[in-house]
Parts: structure tokens; sequence; C-alpha cells
């Protein structure tokens, strides 16, 4: 079979589970991952004869993203912030809209920031994209999955940034000894109730301990959030939490009445209010 023929047949057999330009992408993005060539190479030689381990591997990659797996769980690995990040089943695949968390953060930097903490860290995204950037921040990652943090720490490892990473079940967090001047947090903050507008791929690949809160307490991580800052962070300390659009105003009243009454809201790509930053 020719590249052609391949991106043809990816096309057909995922009509169902993608739009065509997005299948269309997936394809690029497998060959660019697999063989290392260049997206464009579908374009400029759509008639090469792929080899049978070549056709083999994309068609293995075909049959589970016909299952539904995503396409980033198939390849095991997702891009962010120009990183490489292993991802893999028990962890969230990093999104597009936390890139846009952390490029906010980056631009309102300033000089007295030594101590950043990233609450709910998952894959490390957050922690790893900072460090990147800032490699003389001292940043911690938390999260209670040790699926997660096992695959934190390989990323941190994979890419050569210290990070450390620590065990903690951020609803149960007593000990208040330690300080930060910084929080990036994007915890779990889908209700139940909008399952129905979410793809089967998310629902029965991705960690739902990762994604949903209760209905009755959508808040919960936050509030928890929110308590640890008002005895760890340090007074010129600041909080930026990737959010809900549907329970902003939820949050910043919550902040105010816990002593962070200045709130500012950022939207995402697609005009929702999805950021919250609080200071005091
Ligand atoms: N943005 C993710 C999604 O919509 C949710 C991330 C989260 O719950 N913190 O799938």
């Amino acid at each position: 079979m020719n590249l052609i023929q391949q991106r043809n047949l990816f096309r057909s057999s995922l009509k169902q589970h993608y739009p065509e330009r997005e299948i269309d992408d997936l394809f690029k993005r497998a060959i660019a991952h697999f063989f290392s060539w260049s997206s464009i190479k579908v374009g400029l030689e759509p008639h090469y004869v792929l080899l049978h381990e070549e056709e083999k591997l994309l068609n293995d990659l075909l049959n589970e993203l016909i299952l539904g797996c995503p396409f980033q769980y198939c390849i095991g690995t997702s891009r962010f912030m120009e990183l490489d990040l292993s991802v893999g089943p028990g962890v969230l695949i990093p999104r597009p809209e936390t890139e846009e968390l952390i490029e906010w953060v980056l631009a309102e930097k300033s000089a007295s920031i030594a101590t950043v903490w990233d609450v709910c860290t998952g894959s490390g995204c957050i922690a790893l994209a900072l460090k990147k950037a800032q490699s003389d921040w001292l940043i911690k990652g938390f999260d209670i999955s040790k699926q997660a943090l096992a695959v934190a720490r390989k990323n941190a490892n994979d890419l050569s940034l210290e990070v450390s990473f620590e065990e903690k079940n951020v609803l149960d967090w007593s000990n208040n000894r330690q300080q930060c001047d910084l929080i990036v947090s994007n915890p779990p903050y889908v209700l139940p109730s909008e399952k129905i507008k979410m793809h089967t791929n998310v629902l029965e690949h991705e960690p739902g301990l990762a994604l949903f809160v209760p209905e009755e307490d959508p808040l919960v991580f936050y509030r928890k959030i929110i308590e640890i800052a008002s005895t760890c962070l340090s007074k010129s300390g600041c909080i930026y939490f990737e959010i809900n659009p549907l329970l902003v105003e939820e949050l910043i009243a919550l902040g105010k009445a816990k002593g962070f009454p200045t709130a500012n809201i950022k939207k995402d790509i697609f005009g929702k209010d999805r950021f919250v930053k609080f200071s005091r």
C-alpha cells in the first residue's frame, strides 16, 4: 500500500470517530512519530510504497483508534509546550488549555518567586513546563495517583528536568510546614452531568479520578487548595487555577471568603472563562 492509500484507509475507517481534518492530522502525526518523517512527506511522496513493517505499525494504530483509544495513549506520548511527555492509561492527557495557563503564569512572573507547587500534577505537565522555562524555580508536583506520579517522574527524568514529585491526597493535606510562593493547579473539575457531551474516548479511556468532581460539591479540590494556600503561600504569592467555566463565579466567591479578595479571570482560546488567579 502506498502512503495515500494508507491515509485513505485511515479516513474511511475512522470517519465515525473523527472529522476528516483531524484524521489527516493524526495520520501525519503517526508517520512523524513512527518513522520520524516530516508531515509534508504525505504531500511530497504520496506514492511512496510502505514497507511491510511500516504498514503493520500504522494498521495496529488504526485498530486501536477504531476501538476508541485516544491517539496519545496509542503512541504513548503527548506534545505539551514543546515537551514530549509520556502518557498512558491512568494519566490525563495534557490539554491545550493548560498550555495557556502556563503562558499566563510565565507572562506575569515576579522576581520574588522561588518555590512553586503544582497540585494535582498528573503527567507533571505544568510542573515540567514551568521548570523548562524557569530553571531557577524550585518546583514540586503533588498527586494522589501512584500511576500518575510514576509517569511524572519518568517524564522529569527523560527530559532532565529537576522537579520533585510527592504522593499526596490533597483532601487530606495537613502538614502545613512547607512554604511556597506560587501555586498552579488544574484539579478535577468536570461535573458528572457534563458526561453527556463528552467523547467516549475520554470517558472510556481517561482516568475519571483526574476529571470528575461530585455534582453537589464541585469545588471540593479548589476549597482545599485555597485553604492550604492561606497557610503555606507567602504573603505576595498567588494561585493560578484552571477551572470549569460553569464554576468561575462560585470559585471567586470562595476565594474571597477564604482570604483571597483579588481575583483575575482569563479566557481560553475558545473565549470561555477558564482560568482564575487569586492574590491577597
Ligand atoms: N480540561 C479537561 C477536559 O475537559 C478537564 C481537566 C480537569 O478536570 N481538570 O477534559
